[in-house]
C-alpha cells in the first residue's frame, strides 16, 4: 500500500492518493470521515492506538514553505522500499524495539546523530537528535566495508579498492564441479586475511577469500620495483603463491547442422582405424584423434590438451565420415569435465533422441603468476609483477632470516597516503606473533568512547600493536634490519616489512599481450589487420604519427607506416601518367624456342610491363608507394576521375 496525504492549506483540504485505483481523493477537513481519521492517526505513529501500522512505515511531513519542497504529509508502506536501521534515542522504551527502520524521504527531515558523542554538526541545540547511527560503518557498502582501517586512507584509494575487489581472482564458488560458466577465474591457494573487519566475518567471506597474506617489504631494491612494479619471490610463487586457474565451458550443439535435412544428421563420434577410415581432415597430419578423443567423440576427462590437438569429432551419419575439431588458441588446457546435454540414450530407445548432438566440455587453464600479471593490496595499491626474483637474491632479515614474498617501492606511499596499508602490515605482524586475527573495523575509536568495555583499548592501532611487537623483540614501528641477498651486506636503513593481504587481479598478461612481425593483411588495402585474436597489429594513428614527427624520427615513421605496412612497388607510365593502365604481360622470346611442358628451362618465358593505354613499355617507371594509393586511384577511376602522376627522378 502506498498512500500520500497532501495538505492544501489554502483550501483547508487534505488530498489523498492511494494505489488502489482511485485518483486523488479530497477529504474535507471540516467534516472528517472514517478514512480521514485513519490518515490523521498516522500523524503520530509512535503513540498510535492502531496496532496494525507496520514498523517500517515511512512518514514524511513537509511543512508549508515558500520556495521549498512541495508541502504535505507523505506516508510510504509499499514493499521493497529502501530502508535502513537506526537507533531511536528519543523514545527507546515506547513499547517497541530500539531499532527503527527509516526511509530516504523521512531521513532528510530527521535528526540523526553519529556515535562519536558529538552533536552531529547541529548548530541549534533546541533540536536535539532523536535518533543515533548503529555504527559509523553503516555508510559503507559490502565491498567498502571489507577494507581494513579504511578511515586511515585517502578516500579515492578506498574507492579504487572497491573497483579492484570486484576484479580479484578469488574463490568465487564452492561448487566449481557443477558450474558451467563461460569463463571463471579461480584462485588455487587463497588464505584468510589476518587483518579483517567485522563485516568480513559477518558476510562469511572466509567461504570466498580473494587473496593471500604475503610478506611485503617496502624497499627500493633493484630498480625492478619502480613505478608500481613489484618484485615477486620466485620460490614463493613456486610454492603456490597466488596460483590460479581459468575455467572455460564450451557448448557444442549439432542439432542445427543438418538444417532440417534428415540425411545430413551430425552426431558426436569417433571412427577408428580398424572399423573405418581415419577422419577426413586427419589423414595427412596431426596427432591421432584416438589419443585425445574417446569412442563417443568427446575428449577424455583429465586429458592434457596442447594447441591444435583434436578435442572432439563429429560424424555425418549418411556418409559415415568423421571430422575433427581442434583446440583453439596457443595455450595448454586440461579437460576438466565433459557433459552430455539433452535426453540422449542408448540405441533402440524410442523415448530419447537417437543421436548424441549436444555436449559441453569444461577446460581448465593453469594461470600461475608470471611477469606482467596484476596484483593489489586492499588499499587501492595495485602493481604489476616485474620480476620473479630468485629467493637467494632476495633481501633477508638479520634476526629471523625471513625473506619477503613481495617487494614494493616506498614511493607508493607519500602521495597516495594509504596509511591503512602500513597499519595492516604492522597489525598483521603483531597478529602473527600473538597467533590471533586482528579486528580492523574502521571508525573503531569513535564507538569506543561510548562503549565502556573497550575503554581499556588504546586509541590507535600503532599504540596497540607497537608494544606487542616490542614484547616479541621486534621493532616498535615494524621495521627490521635487512641484508642484501646478492651482496650479503646490511642494507643502509631499516626496512618496513610485514604481512599484507594481497589480491591477485584477473587482468593477466597472457590474455592481453600482442606481438606481430608479419601476419594477416586486409586484402583490399594490404595493410595489417587489427586485433589480438587475428594476430594483427596495433594501430599507429595520427597522434602517434605526430609524436614521431615531433621527435624528428621520420625514418622510423617511414618504416612503421610504409615498409612494415602496405609497401608496394607500382609501375607508372610516364607517357600517359597513369598508375592503373600498366600491367605485366608474358611474352615469348623471339628466338623461337618452345617451352617444354613440365620442364622449366628458366627465362624462356619473360614478363614485361606495358601500358595498355599507350600500347608501349617505353615510359614505364617503378615507384614505391603504399598499396592504398593504388586502391585510391582505382576507386577514383570508378568515379570517372583520372589520377595523373608526374614521375621525376630522385624526387
Ligand atoms: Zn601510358
Amino acid at each position: 500500500m502506498a498512500a500520500n496525504l497532501i495538505a492544501d492549506a489554502m483550501a483547508k483540504e487534505w488530498a489523498g492518493a492511494t494505489e488502489w485505483g482511485c485518483n486523488t481523493r479530497h477529504l474535507d477537513i471540516r467534516s472528517p470521515s472514517l478514512p480521514h481519521l485513519l490518515f490523521l492517526s498516522f500523524l503520530s505513529p509512535l503513540s498510535t492506538p492502531f496496532a496494525f501500522i507496520p514498523d517500517d512505515l515511512e512518514v514524511g511531513y513537509v511543512p508549508l514553505s515558500f520556495g521549498g519542497a512541495f508541502p504535505g504529509l507523505f506516508l510510504f508502506t509499499s514493499p521493497s522500499r529502501l530502508v535502513r536501521p537506526v537507533k531511536n534515542v528519543a523514545d527507546p522504551s515506547g513499547g517497541r524495539s530500539e531499532i527503527e527502520l527509516i526511509g530516504p524521504f523521512e531521513q532528510a527531515f530527521m535528526e540523526i546523530k553519529c556515535l562519536d558523542g558529538g552533536d552531529g554538526g547541529r548548530r541549534i541545540p533546541s533540536f536535539p537528535a532523536t535518533h543515533e547511527e548503529i555504527h559509523p560503518t553503516a555508510m559503507l557498502s559490502v565491498v567498502a566495508s571489507l577494507t581494513p582501517w579504511s578511515d586511515h586512507n585517502q578516500s579515492p584509494r578506498n574507492m579504487y579498492q572497491c573497483q579492484m575487489a570486484k576484479q580479484t581472482m578469488g574463490f568465487s564458488s564452492q561448487a566449481l564441479q557443477f558450474r558451467a560458466d563461460n569463463k571463471l577465474f579461480h584462485l588455487q591457494t587463497p588464505q584468510s586475511p589476518i587483518v579483517r573487519t567485522v563485516a568480513y566475518d559477518k558476510y562469511a567471506l572466509d567461504e570466498f577469500p580473494t587473496g593471500t597474506n604475503a610478506i611485503v617489504a617496502v624497499l627500493a631494491y633493484s630498480g625492478y620495483d619502480m613505478e608500481d612494479a613489484m618484485i615477486l619471490n620466485k620460490s614463493s610463487v613456486e610454492r603456490g603463491l597466488c596460483h590460479g586457474h581459468i575455467y572455460e565451458t564450451h557448448t557444442v550443439d549439432l542439432t542445427n547442422n543438418s538444417r532440417g535435412k534428415i540425411d545430413k544428421v551430425h552426431e558426436f563420434g569417433r571412427i577408428d582405424k580398424a572399423s573405418g577410415a581415419l577422419p577426413t581432415n586427419q589423414r595427412k597430419k596431426g596427432p591421432d584423434p584416438k589419443q585425445t578423443i574417446d569412442i563417443d567423440g568427446l575428449p577424455y576427462v583429465g586429458q592434457v590438451m596442447y594447441p591444435d590437438m583434436p578435442i572432439y569429432s563429429i560424424i555425418e551419419k549418411s556418409k559415415s565420415e568423421a571430422s575433427v575439431r581442434k583446440l583453439k588458441g596457443s595455450e595448454t588446457a586440461v579437460v576438466d569435465y565433459v557433459a552430455i546435454e539433452g535426453t540422449y540414450a542408448k540405441p533402440h530407445s524410442t523415448i530419447a533422441k537417437p543421436h548424441l548432438q549436444k555436449a559441453r566440455y569444461r577446460l581448465r587453464r593453469p594461470r600461475n603468476p608470471i611477469i606482467g600479471d596484476k596484483f593489489s593490496s586492499r588499499h587501492g595499491q595495485k602493481g604489476v609483477c616485474s620480476q620473479l626474483w630468485p629467493d637467494i637474491d632476495m633481501p633477508f632479515s638479520g634476526v629471523t632470516g625471513m625473506r619477503p614474498d613481495l617487494i614494493i617501492n616506498p614511493h607508493a606511499f607519500p602521495s597516495r597516503m594509504t596509511i591503512g596499508m602500513l597499519l595492516e602490515s604492522l597489525a598483521a605482524k603483531g597478529g602473527c606473533l600473538k597467533g590471533s586475527f586482528v579486528d580492523a573495523t574502521p571508525f573503531a575509536s569513535s564507538t569506543s568512547q561510548t562503549n565502556a568495555e573497550s575503554q581499556s583499548k588504546s586509541g590507535t592501532p600503532i599504540e596497540e600493536f607497537g608494544p606487542v611487537l616490542a614484547s616479541y623483540g621486534f621493532n616498535y614501528h615494524g621495521t627490521e634490519v635487512l641484508y642484501s641477498g646478492v651482496l650479503g651486506t646490511e642494507l643502509t636503513c631499516e626496512i618496513f616489512i610485514g604481512p599484507v593481504y594481497y589480491q591477485r587481479l584477473r587482468h593477466m598478461v597472457s590474455d592481453k599481450f600482442q606481438v606481430r612481425s608479419t601476419g594477416p593483411i586486409n586484402p583490399v588495402t594490404r595493410q595489417p589487420l587489427k586485433g589480438r585474436k587475428t594476430g594483427g597489429g596495433i594501430r599507429f594513428g595520427e597522434m602517434e604519427r605526430d609524436a614521431l614527427l615531433a621527435h624528428g624520427a621520420s625514418y622510423l615513421l617511414h618504416d612503421r607506416l610504409h615498409t612494415c605496412s602496405d609497401y608496394h612497388v607500382a609501375h607508372v607510365c610516364s607517357l600517359c601518367r597513369s598508375l592503373i593502365s600498366t600491367s605485366s604481360v608474358q611474352h615469348k622470346r623471339k628466338n623461337g624456342t618452345q617451352p617444354i611442358p613440365g620442364l622449366n628451362l628458366g627465362g624462356s618465358i619473360a614478363s614485361k610491363i606495358i601500358c595498355h593505354s599507350c600500347k608501349s613499355s617505353k615510359g614505364i617507371e617503378t615507384v614505391a608507394m603504399p598499396y592504398v594509393f593504388r586502391y585510391l586511384a582505382v576507386e577514383l577511376a570508378a568515379m570517372n576521375i583520372n589520377l595523373s602522376l608526374q614521375v621525376r627522378e630522385g624526387a
